[in-house]
């Protein structure tokens, strides 16, 4: 579906960045409170990013703001687990998914760079079918959430619960931060959310199809992604 943003004219860089400061000081540990703090402050203009691994960040910030944009990042190459995810969040929770979509097909990339760029080159096409789209679409709102959590990798170790997004010229809202993926897991089973089954597959961290593979149990749970690779993020948090 479209966008439903409702703001017309974006607030200044200069609110935005106090409003992010004004978050930054809320508790990292109540996910329901910053969730609240979101919808209060940025209605009609705030984007949830799922990869659709569950719909547990789309649950909880609908709570709050019902019918809320969620962002997929439909790169063409998700496992077919993904978009049935991708379909029940849709039906059965309180959002409006919005897929955000790159300029050129898989065929028309392939047409155009050869088959098989992510082989070659992962950063062009994660740059093309991640970053270029998520970057145009993010442009249309003030604020977006993410569910990056602070064990998931050593890189994100430091992740602010909310900060002004250079980047993207928008504030950054991490409502799970502190969380783990059991906390994800436990909040899924106790509010009927949709969850991928390839989480329970050993796929710890869900992208796409060519470039995710399975982990072992104890192993770094983002080891799956580019393995083999020296690249460990697709940019979008980094
Ligand atoms: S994760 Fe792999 S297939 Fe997906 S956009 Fe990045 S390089 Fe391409």
């Amino acid at each position: 579906m479209s966008p439903l943003t409702t703001r017309s004219t974006k607030r200044s860089e200069e609110e935005l960045r106090a409003l992010a400061a004004e978050g930054a000081l809320l508790d990292d540990a109540d996910a329901v409170g910053v969730a609240r703090w979101a919808a209060e402050n940025f209605p009609g203009t705030l984007a949830v990013a799922c990869s659709m691994a569950e719909g547990v960040l789309p649950h909880l910030i609908s709570q709050s703001a019902p019918g809320v944009d969620v962002l997929f990042l439909e790169t063409g190459y998700h496992f077919s687990d993904t978009i049935g995810t991708r379909a029940r969040v849709a039906d059965e929770l309180d959002v409006n998914v919005v897929d955000v979509l790159p300029e050129l097909t898989v065929a028309e990339q392939d047409a155009k760079f050869g088959a098989r760029l992510y082989e070659r080159d992962p950063a062009s096409c994660c740059a093309m079918r991640k970053m270029e789209p998520l970057g145009r679409t993010l442009a249309g709102y003030e604020a977006w959430v993410t569910g990056v959590r602070r064990d998931e990798a050593p890189t994100r170790t430091e992740t602010p619960l909310v900060t002004f997004d250079e980047k993207h010229g928008l504030v950054k809202i991490n409502p799970l931060v502190t969380w783990s993926l059991d906390d994800v897991t436990d909040y899924a089973l106790d509010n009927g959310v949709p969850i991928n089954l390839l989480l329970s597959d050993g796929y710890p961290s869900i992208g796409c199809e060519p470039c995710t593979k399975r982990v072992a149990p104890g192993e770094d749970p983002r080891s799956g992604r580019w393995a083999g690779l020296s690249k460990t993020e697709c940019g979008i948090h980094t």
